[in-house]
């Protein structure tokens, strides 16, 4: 029997296993969410205020309480006033942010951005991609490299197109390639020439905790190198911890320059009286500080390391020494991107949901959710049981290997 003969006989066994694994989504596991249980508990009817007195169960404080403010102040590299403490997801501010410089424009602009394109690094976020196609901002893919964008790209698109208003990024363990963007990265998107004189970079690190090995990437602060560079206003940076206690119940914040953080709430003012704030004391209770924060992500590292260790172990088994596929080796975040051979995404994918494991679509990770050379699939490895994800990696790899040695035959 050839090896495509005996792949298709293993992948038909599969598929007469009858299962029913999700893969497609970044969420956390039961577990991780566990161990943020003690949080239920922190705040009582009779202990809702916080550190000035103020009762929290009331309306105002549109930036989030002071406390938070100064906890998130320290995981942003920034200070207090220049962080707003929001709701329960950063997409939400982020979101906010590109429609109201669509509906009214930016500080340092000339009013709405009409006609406005953004640079989008792939693959990449798909709910990035999905503000920017809900806002008719256009999107134009520049290939992301282990370091960040390809600056030279970005470099002379920017200085080219004033319509050009902005580019996404995710700064440390990129969804999905987890690429760490290096200093000198940093330093040219803070300074790079901008034919916008608005040009706005969403630095969402949605990841900016979340470490997987011993190994705990840094990131330089962006903000500050702007600064250095004049151009304060030109960063939007944006965290949350979904990932760090409850996806559903988090909280999120935004950190920019004082004109961006004043722009923000004076948006804000229209659409809430104040964000909730117990939630927030919760959390604040629950950290304490940074400190708190870390020790708590370590906690997740050793739930999630494993199932990263199983996908690797299974891709390198079925791909290490074959042309077919390369894969990525996070040291944090919640993805392993794969590129197999040109052609084949769509129909592994297709493949995998019919053998009863879903994987993100193919293409997501594309702006309009176009990959143009069909080849790259998100793995999100941390919502399966190490059990399932044992199964479903067995899943992926028979199928992908069967569609690119048929892909190979012709
Ligand atoms: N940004 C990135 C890069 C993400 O991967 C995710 C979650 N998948 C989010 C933002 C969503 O964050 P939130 O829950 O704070 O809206």
């Amino acid at each position: 029997m050839s090896e495509l003969e005996s792949l298709t006989a293993a992948y038909q066994n599969l598929k007469a296993r009858n299962q029913n694994i999700d893969m497609t989504r970044g969420k956390p596991s039961a577990a991780q969410l566990d161990l943020a249980a003690g949080m239920f508990d922190l705040v009582h009817s009779d202990d809702c205020k916080g550190e000035d007195g103020t009762d929290y169960r009331n309306y105002g404080i549109l930036a989030g309480i002071p406390e938070a403010r100064k906890l998130f102040a320290r995981l942003m590299e920034t200070a207090p006033d220049r962080v707003i403490v929001g709701g329960n997801g950063s997409l939400a501010m982020m979101y906010d942010a590109l429609a109201g410089a669509v509906t009214f424009g930016v500080p340092g602009g000339d009013g709405p951005w009409n006609g406005a394109k953004f640079l989008c690094p792939v693959p990449g976020y798909d709910r990035h991609f999905a503000i920017c196609e809900r806002l008719g901002i256009e999107m134009l893919p520049v290939e992301m490299l282990d370091d960040g964008p390809d600056m030279d790209a970005v470099e002379a698109m920017v200085a080219e197109d004033a319509s050009i208003k902005g580019i996404w990024c995710v700064p440390k363990y990129s969804n999905p390639t987890g690429a760490i963007y290096s200093d000198l990265t940093v330093d040219r998107l803070a300074a790079m020439k901008c034919a916008a004189p608005d040009f706005r970079i969403i630095w969402d690190n949605a990841y900016v905790v979340h470490h997987l090995t011993g190994e705990i990437a840094t990131v330089k602060n962006i903000q500050k190198a702007a600064e250095a560079a004049g151009n304060a206003d030109r960063i939007l940076t944006f965290v949350s911890t979904s990932k760090i206690s409850l996806a559903g119940a988090g909280v999120a914040a935004m950190s920019a320059s004082e004109a961006n953080v004043k722009d923000a709430l004076e948006r804000m003012f229209f659409a809430t009286i104040g964000p909730d704030k117990i939630n927030q004391l919760r959390h604040v209770r629950f950290f304490k500080d940074q400190a708190g924060i870390e020790a708590h992500m370590k906690k997740h590292a050793e739930i999630i390391a494993p199932k990263f260790a199983v996908v690797e172990e299974a891709l390198s088994k079925a791909f290490a020494g074959t042309d077919l596929a390369t894969w990525t080796k996070p040291e944090g975040g919640y993805f392993v991107s794969v590129d197999l051979t040109d052609g084949c995404a769509a129909e592994t994918v297709k493949l995998c949901a019919e053998a009863g494991v879903k994987l993100t679509a193919s293409g997501a990770c594309f702006p309009y959710g176009k990959d143009p050379r069909d080849r790259n699939i998100r793995l999100a490895p941390t919502m399966p049981t190490p059990d399932e994800l044992e199964r479903a990696m067995e899943v992926f790899c028979t199928t992908a290997k069967m569609v690119c040695l048929k892909n190979k035959a012709g």
